[in-house]
């Protein structure tokens, strides 16, 4: 990497960041495509953010990804929200513009861009979302024009339920329907895509699963687990030893990221470029 007096900045915005993978992707893009960029982490305190965004801008700091905790709190300082990331109430990605940023959310576009690349379809499945949280909601919304109907399993029922409030709300017609965690045997009669969006599993804590009776796994056909570290979860080998497909969150990992390159420097990264930055966060992992 050579850097120079053009060289343009571009980072990611969270606390922690020590473990974050996207200067892989990003400074691998970067180099596949001969852009004079780096790609920086930078750790910031929730008390810091209005400041560490106008900092940003005023050291010319070219895009920004957001991470945890800062995906809704950023909100406030940002000059524009896109629509997409205005409806999920989250962003990951900040435009450079002439006034201030602009707020994108790409992890939502990412998930739907790593799922067509794996030829996954989604269009008219039954579709169960494992937990409520931010990224639940991001999915569900993914989802309300496309799923035949989404269950949001959660152990707290009251954020499934505002969840599939909103999305039907949204789409105008019942899609969406919350049930408990501790129901989840009502679900055992028809055939799912299961998208885990829960922490349950994540390294160091691979041996855990939300839902360990091997019986719920028989109907599931597709189980997409978003967590990345493990690349194989203990959801995803229930899935597999129950005869189902079974994903793990790097290639969404991988999506967001490109989608958020695509938006810096106005190209279009090729599936055989996005290949190259796969295989290297592979290696990463
Ligand atoms: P979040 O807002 O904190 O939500 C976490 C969800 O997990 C909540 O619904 C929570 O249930 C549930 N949960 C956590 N621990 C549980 C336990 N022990 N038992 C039952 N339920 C539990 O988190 P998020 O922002 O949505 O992120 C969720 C996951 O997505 C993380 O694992 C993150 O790594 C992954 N992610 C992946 C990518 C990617 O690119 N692959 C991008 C973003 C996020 P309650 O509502 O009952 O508390």
């Amino acid at each position: 990497m050579r850097i120079d007096g053009l060289t343009k900045t571009y980072g990611l915005m969270g606390n922690p960041v020590e473990h974050t993978l996207s200067p892989v992707i990003h400074n691998t893009l970067a180099e596949i495509t001969q852009k004079n960029l780096v790609y920086l982490p930078f750790q910031v305190e929730k008390k810091d953010l209005q400041n560490a965004v106008r900092g940003a801008f005023s050291l010319g700091i070219q895009g920004l990804n957001v991470t945890v905790p800062h995906k809704e709190n950023i909100m406030p300082y940002l000059y524009e929200t896109d629509e997409l990331a205005r409806r999920i109430g989250a962003v990951n990605t900040l435009v450079r513009t002439a006034e201030g940023y602009k707020g994108y959310n790409t992890d939502m576009p990412g998930l739907y861009r790593a799922m067509l690349s794996d030829d996954m379809i989604v269009d008219g499945r039954k579709v169960i979302i494992l937990g409520a949280g931010g990224v639940a909601r991001a999915v569900a919304f993914m989802l309300y024009d496309k799923a035949e109907k989404i269950i949001i399993l959660n152990r707290t029922l009251q954020k499934a339920e505002a969840i599939a409030a909103e999305v039907n709300d949204y789409a105008g017609k019942s899609i969406a329907g919350a049930v408990p965690l501790t129901s989840y045997t009502t679900l055992m009669n028809e055939k799912y895509l299961v998208i885990q969006t829960t922490n349950v599993g994540m390294y160091p804590h691979e041996e855990d699963a939300l839902i360990t009776d091997k019986n719920f796994y028989k109907n599931i056909q597709i189980g997409y687990d978003l967590i990345y570290n493990p690349k194989e979860t203990m959801f995803m080998k229930l899935v597999r030893e129950a005869g189902g497909q079974a994903y793990c969150g790097l290639k969404m990992l991988l999506y967001q990221g490109i989608i958020a390159f695509e938006l810096w420097n106005g190209c279009k990264i090729s599936k055989e470029q996005a290949d190259m930055v796969y295989e290297r966060l592979k290696e990463c992992l």
